[in-house]
């Protein structure tokens, strides 16, 4: 069930960055028009001005400039005709989306806005400092998008899936662990992990979604609903070894939180919010501003866990060849072989 904005004008906003990225591929792999606004520097520049040609070279239509530069906004706004725009800023500049709300807001042409939510409920969960600060920012964000009318979609994607790291915001780009597994409290509490790539797919299957307008999108798949424990046991059958456990409490996830070394204690404290408190899985799903999406698109399937942990075995094994083509180059000499785990052929999704 779409609206009128079918095949609407998409910008992303932060399509450089770790989520962004997933979403302006889902754009484009749906074939919708998609414009990219890139900003002019940052500190990691090689990499950005990768992702920004390659999304170029995909049909992308790159447009420069900062959110946070109202003006800017509102004349590309209505110079493309944009009707959807997604933001996917990182959360240091999370109040640059005030001004983009405001631009929005001016130029009249947006009939769907998300902005960069791609986690929690903000308005339910409450995580301890430093996650908080960044929780009230997008509460501000949320509020302002409101009081002007703005039509919105909130997505609520819960865990990428990826071992949940508690120090690492990108978790996803690094392998689950090879030496030890690290617990959090009884590594009992559950929660939800979506491959990069749904988060992409599923976010782009919202925003022209007349069921989805005003509200906000869970994702909660059934197939990827695990706990620490289950899903160190996941990653043992993977690398065919058990490795042992350390267990992290909830006092060490509190003292990392405490620490307030940015980013990393703002992961420690969602982290303590997921895997001691619950905070993904202790409310059910009924306000009439709320929806799940697997209840909405219950004939497309979520890639598994089980599949984006075969992924990263996949790496591992490149990473392993790429070191011993390394070795040998400098050594002159055949190294012995490193031990390289065998993926198991599994491809599975769940519904
Ligand atoms: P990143 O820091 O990786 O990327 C941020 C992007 O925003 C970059 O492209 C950056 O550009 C761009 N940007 C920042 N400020 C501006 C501005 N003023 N104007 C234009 N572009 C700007 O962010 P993440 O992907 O880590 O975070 C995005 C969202 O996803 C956040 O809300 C975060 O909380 C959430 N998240 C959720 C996760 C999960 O597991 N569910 C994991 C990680 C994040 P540049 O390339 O120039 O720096």
């Amino acid at each position: 069930m779409t609206v009128s904005v079918a095949n609407g004008r998409v910008l992303i906003v932060g399509a450089t960055g770790f989520i962004g990225r997933f979403v302006a591929d889902a754009s484009l792999d749906a074939g919708r028009p998609t414009y990219v606004l890139v900003r002019p520097s940052s500190g990691n520049q090689y990499s950005k001005d990768k992702v920004a040609k390659a999304l170029r070279d995909r049909g992308a239509i790159l447009l420069n400039g900062l959110a946070n530069d109202k003006e800017l906004m509102v004349k590309l706004l209505k110079e493309h005709q944009i009707e959807i725009v997604i933001s996917a800023l990182g959360g240091a500049t999370i109040l640059d989306q005030l001004s983009l709300v405001e631009a929005i807001h001016s130029a009249g042409t947006v009939k769907r806005f998300l902005p960069s939510e791609f986690g929690h409920d903000v308005d339910r969960a409450d995580p301890v400092e430093p996650g908080l600060t960044m929780y009230k920012e997008k509460r501000q964000v949320r509020r302002l998008i409101e009081k002007l009318e703005i039509p919105y979609t909130y997505i609520c994607c819960n865990s990428i899936a990826s071992w949940p790291y508690h120090n690492n915001r990108h978790p996803s780009e690094v392998i689950p662990p090879l030496d030890h597994f690290e617990i959090y409290g009884d590594g009992s509490v559950k929660a939800y992990f979506v491959a990069g790539t749904d988060i992409g797919k599923f976010t782009m299957n919202t925003v022209d979604d007349i069921r989805t307008l005003n509200k906000s999108v869970h994702f909660r798949p059934a197939c990827n609903f695990y706990n620490m424990n289950e899903l160190a046991a996941l990653w043992e059958r993977k690398i065919r070894r058990t490795l042992p456990r350390v267990t992290v409490t909830e006092e060490d996830l509190l003292s990392a939180a405490a620490e307030n070394i940015i980013p990393q204690s703002v992961v420690a404290s969602f982290t303590h919010d997921i895997f001691i408190k619950g905070c993904q899985i202790n409310f059910p799903i009924e306000g009439p501003n709320e929806t799940e999406a697997c209840s909405l698109y219950p004939n497309e399937p979520f890639r598994t866990l089980d599949d984006c942990f075969n992924d990263f075995l996949a790496k591992m094994k490149d990473e392993n060849m790429k070191q011993s083509d390394e070795n040998t180059k400098q050594s002159n000499e055949i190294p012995p072989p490193k031990p390289v785990v065998e993926a198991f052929a599994i491809t599975a999704t769940c519904a």
